[in-house]
């Protein structure tokens, strides 16, 4: 099953890094790794492969599919056991690596 999520809903109304319970807290590193890879990648590559492990601890690499002219959501999916995501809300967070941020 594909997990939907904006990344705002785990950060303060200013983007800090709240506290929230672990589980979640894990959840929004993983995403905010995504978010800094796919926003610092050759912007040649659509489909990025990560040095991201998969989250289920498989051997899967993550990719991420990003579309610069329709930036949101990113997309990811794990290589290996085909786990993935979309991911909205990542603009002007601290690992939204951008031009202009
Ligand atoms: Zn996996």
């Amino acid at each position: 099953m594909a997990l939907i999520a904006n990344l705002r809903h785990y950060l303060g109304d200013d983007l800090s890094l709240v506290k929230i319970p672990a589980p979640a807290a894990t959840l929004r590193e993983f995403m905010g790794c995504l978010v800094e890879a796919v926003t610092l990648r050759d912007p040649d590559d659509e489909n990025y492969v990560t040095s991201l492990k998969c989250r289920h601890g498989c051997d899967g690499d993550i990719i991420v599919f990003f579309d610069p002219n329709d930036p949101s959501p990113i997309k990811w999916s794990c290589f290996f056991c085909k786990d993935e995501g979309q991911l909205t809300g990542w603009e002007g967070t601290v690992w939204d690596k951008s031009s202009g941020q």
